[in-house]
C-alpha cells in the first residue's frame, strides 16, 4: 500500500499540472473567440467548445498565446534562479518579446521597454496598469512558492511589478496564487472560496455574485469571469465552456479560469480531447515545469 505523503505527492504533482495545462487549455481555447461579444459567439458557434484555433490571432490548433508563453517565461526564470529573482524573469521576458510573439499586451511591452531603456524591475504604481498581464502568468509562481509560504506574496507582486503596478493587479496576484496554493494542498473547496470572498469584501470591483457579465481586460472583469464560471459549475470542461463563451478578454479570462480549477480538479479533471488539441512542445515543457517547481524551496 502507498503511503500517505506518497498520495499526498502523487496528487500535489497532479494538481500542479492540472494548474499550468488548465490554464494552457483556456488559452488555446479561448483565443478562438477572443474580443467578440457573447451573441457574436453565439451566432458564430452556437457553444464554442472546441480547441480550433482562428481567432484575430489566426492561430493554428492547440497554439497559445501570450498568456501561457509569459507563464513559461516564469516557470523558466524561477528555475534558474530557484525562486523569484526580478532581473532574471525582467531579461526572460525581454528575451520572450524579441522573438516577436504572436500578441504581446500594451503594458506589458510598455513595461519591457523600461527595463530595457532604465534597467528598473518594477513600474511605478500606475491607474492604468489595472489590466490582466500579470495575473495571466501568476500560476507558476504559487506553485513555486508552496514549499516556501513566506515567499508567495513578495514574488506574486514582484513578478507583477515588472509590468504592472496597481493595487488590484497585486491584490488579485496574491489571491489567485493562494487560490491555487489552497488546492494544491488539498485544503476543502470552502477555503479556497473564502479567499475568493475575502479579495471581494476587501475590493468590491472583484464582485462575482452576482456576476455582471462583463468580460474585459480589467482584472475586476477577468477575475469576476473567470471566478463565477469556476463557482457555477462542477468539473473543468463547463467551466471553461461557460468562462470563454462570455467573449471578450477569453483567452485570458479562460487561463485564469484554467489555472484555478486544473488546480482544483487535477491534470486527470482535463478533458483528453483538449489536451490531445494541444500544442505537443508546450504540452511536454508545461507537465514537466509542474514537478520541477514543486521542488523549489
Ligand atoms: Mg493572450
Amino acid at each position: 500500500m502507498r503511503s500517505s505523503s506518497a498520495g499526498t505527492k502523487a496528487l500535489r504533482l497532479d494538481r500542479a499540472r492540472g494548474c499550468l495545462l488548465g490554464a494552457a487549455l483556456g488559452d488555446a481555447l479561448g483565443a478562438t473567440v477572443e474580443f467578440m461579444s457573447r451573441s457574436e459567439i453565439k451566432a458564430r458557434y452556437g457553444v464554442h467548445k472546441k480547441i480550433i484555433g482562428g481567432g484575430w490571432l489566426y492561430l493554428k490548433p492547440g497554439y497559445v498565446t501570450d498568456d501561457t508563453q509569459m507563464s513559461i517565461c516564469v516557470a523558466r526564470s524561477l528555475l534558474k534562479c530557484g525562486g523569484f529573482d526580478a532581473v532574471d524573469m525582467a531579461d526572460t521576458f525581454v528575451e520572450w518579446m524579441r522573438t516577436g510573439p504572436v500578441d504581446i499586451g500594451s503594458t506589458v511591452a510598455q513595461g519591457l521597454r523600461r527595463y530595457i531603456a532604465k534597467g528598473s524591475v518594477a513600474a511605478k504604481e500606475c491607474q492604468w496598469h489595472g489590466g490582466n498581464g500579470a495575473l495571466m502568468r501568476v500560476a507558476p509562481i504559487a506553485i513555486a512558492a508552496l514549499g516556501c509560504p513566506d515567499s508567495l506574496e513578495g514574488w506574486a507582486v514582484g513578478q507583477a511589478h515588472i509590468t504592472h503596478n496597481h493595487p488590484l493587479s497585486d491584490a488579485v496576484c496574491v489571491a489567485v496564487s493562494r487560490m491555487i496554493q489552497s488546492a494544491l494542498s488539498e485544503k476543502p473547496l470552502l477555503d479556497l472560496l473564502e479567499i475568493a470572498h475575502e479579495l471581494v469584501r476587501e475590493h468590491p470591483e472583484f464582485t462575482f455574485r452576482p456576476y455582471d457579465g462583463k468580460a474585459g481586460g480589467f482584472v475586476g472583469e477577468t477575475f469576476a469571469t473567470a471566478f463565477s464560471s469556476f463557482y457555477n459549475t462542477d468539473n473543468f470542461e463547463d467551466c471553461l465552456v461557460e468562462c470563454v463563451n462570455k467573449g471578450g478578454d477569453a483567452d485570458t479570462t479562460g487561463a485564469v479560469a484554467g489555472m484555478v480549477a486544473g488546480a482544483w480538479y487535477g491534470a486527470r479533471g482535463l478533458p483528453k480531447k483538449w489536451l490531445n488539441k494541444l500544442e505537443r512542445n508546450t504540452k511536454k515543457e508545461l507537465i514537466g515545469l509542474a514537478e520541477a517547481l514543486l521542488e523549489i524551496g
